[in-house]
């Protein structure tokens, strides 16, 4: 057993003063320093001075690591040139892509704080890297495909990819599914894969509602989505309506990414069955899709999106630009939800042993150093977002950074 402690622990959504952790690979005890110390006098203790918070280690439940090649080639600005400049390049990108680019984009998670992230993949090309690296990952193995003719080949595919990531599953692997989004797959492959992810008890995580492009199609199949799909499925008729695929959703817990353009009907829907919806801030205003109403989102989760449409993975970098961009909200009780949508939050969402520090969880830890002069606690979270440095990273009980 080994003790770790600093001024403050975040714990059950409180900054505790005067406690200590006692960890393996998990988490054993909690309690005050001397009593530790008398109960595990063997123990190693790691102290951290001054003005340290150890927070549950963070969790980035959304990005694309097989874009990671992506700097400046894709489109900003507006999301259906965006959709055309990766159709256009994604060979391209990939082509480029390598190991090393890839460890590059997780260490710049991990140096945020990261210990565990959600990494939607497309093509399989990012699962060697996931299954080496330091952090818990859940590899969510996205389908696609809307068009008829294709679907068996794209299931099949699916499935083999599926059953590639099946073989690392671990503590720190856990095989996921990914629906692309309303749009972009056939209501055969959802309920198909739903399927399986209920037998399999695996993760779901589904685009939705990311742009008004997005929302104008599914409602009338108009605008600049129809021109898309004209070109290059030859098609003017979405597969789907908003509704129908919601509830395809109805008994399955599932984690909806953007929801940007959702209405507050949507998402209480969303709310009411349990679901969790994670919002990428950076990437929503770097491709124009719109601001998400959080305050009207139950379970909020905070993710950085790829590098296919944002420029670092750093989950601190998100926390900022949330804190700026959601400007109707007080700065204080702001930075708390958002402190809560990278651990707390996550926690429930997942259902793994992560994003608390409780008995039984995993001992993962993202020990943030905030300026010495802080006078009020209440101030920790604010500061833990605008003015903190990553001082150490524990996973599994390991220090990593
Ligand atoms: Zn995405």
């Amino acid at each position: 057993m080994r003790i770790i402690t600093a001024k403050y622990i975040f714990i059950d959504n409180e900054y505790k003063e005067n406690m200590a952790i006692a960890f393996n690979r998990k988490i054993g005890r909690i309690d005050k320093l001397d009593i530790l110390k008398k109960d595990f006098n063997d123990a190693q203790i790691i102290e951290f001075q001054g003005e340290v918070v150890i927070y549950p280690g963070f969790i980035n439940l959304h990005t694309h690591l097989e874009f990671s090649a992506n700097k400046a080639t894709l489109k900003l600005g507006d999301f259906i040139k965006w959709l055309y400049s990766v159709i256009e390049n994604r060979e391209e990108l990939i082509k480029e892509l390598d190991n090393n680019i890839i460890e590059f984009a997780i260490n710049e998670m991990l140096k945020s704080g990261v210990t565990t992230f959600g990494a939607i993949s497309s093509f399989g090309a990012d699962l060697k890297a996931c299954a080496e690296a330091k952090q818990r990952v859940i590899f969510f193995n996205e389908v696609i495909g809307s068009n008829p003719a294709m679907v068996d080949a794209l299931f099949s595919d699916f499935k083999i990819r599926l059953q590639e990531s099946m073989e690392y599953k671990s503590q720190k692997f856990y095989p996921a599914v990914a629906i692309h989004s309303p749009y972009a797959v056939h209501p055969f492959l959802i309920r198909e894969v739903l399927n399986i992810a209920k037998k399999e008890n695996l993760l779901i995580s589904t685009h939705f509602l990311e742009s008004p492009y997005e929302r104008e199609w599914l409602e009338s199949g108009k605008g600049a989505f129809r021109e898309f799909f004209q070109r290059f499925f030859n098609t003017s008729t979405p597969v789907t309506t908003i509704q129908e695929f919601l509830n395809h959703f109805k008994n399955i817990k599932t984690l909806f990414t953007h929801c940007t353009q959702a209405t507050k009907d949507e998402l209480e829907f969303i709310n009411n069955h349990n679901h969790s919806i994670i919002h990428c801030p950076r990437s929503n205003r770097l491709l124009n899709c719109g601001v998400l109403d959080i305050k009207e989102v139950k379970n909020l989760l905070l993710a950085t999106d790829g590098l296919s449409s944002n420029y670092s993975l750093s989950i601190l970098d998100e926390l900022k630009a949330a804190l700026f961009l959601h400007s109707n909200i007080e700065p204080n009780s702001l930075a708390l939800n958002l402190i809560n949508s990278i651990t707390t939050n996550a926690a429930n969402a997942l259902e793994l042993k992560v994003g608390k520090i409780q008995k039984g969880y995993f001992a993962d830890f993202a020990i943030l150093r905030v300026p010495d002069d802080l006078k009020d606690k209440e101030d920790i979270p604010l500061h833990s977002i605008i003015n903190s440095k990553v001082e150490a990273v524990f996973i599994d009980g390991q220090r990593v950074i």
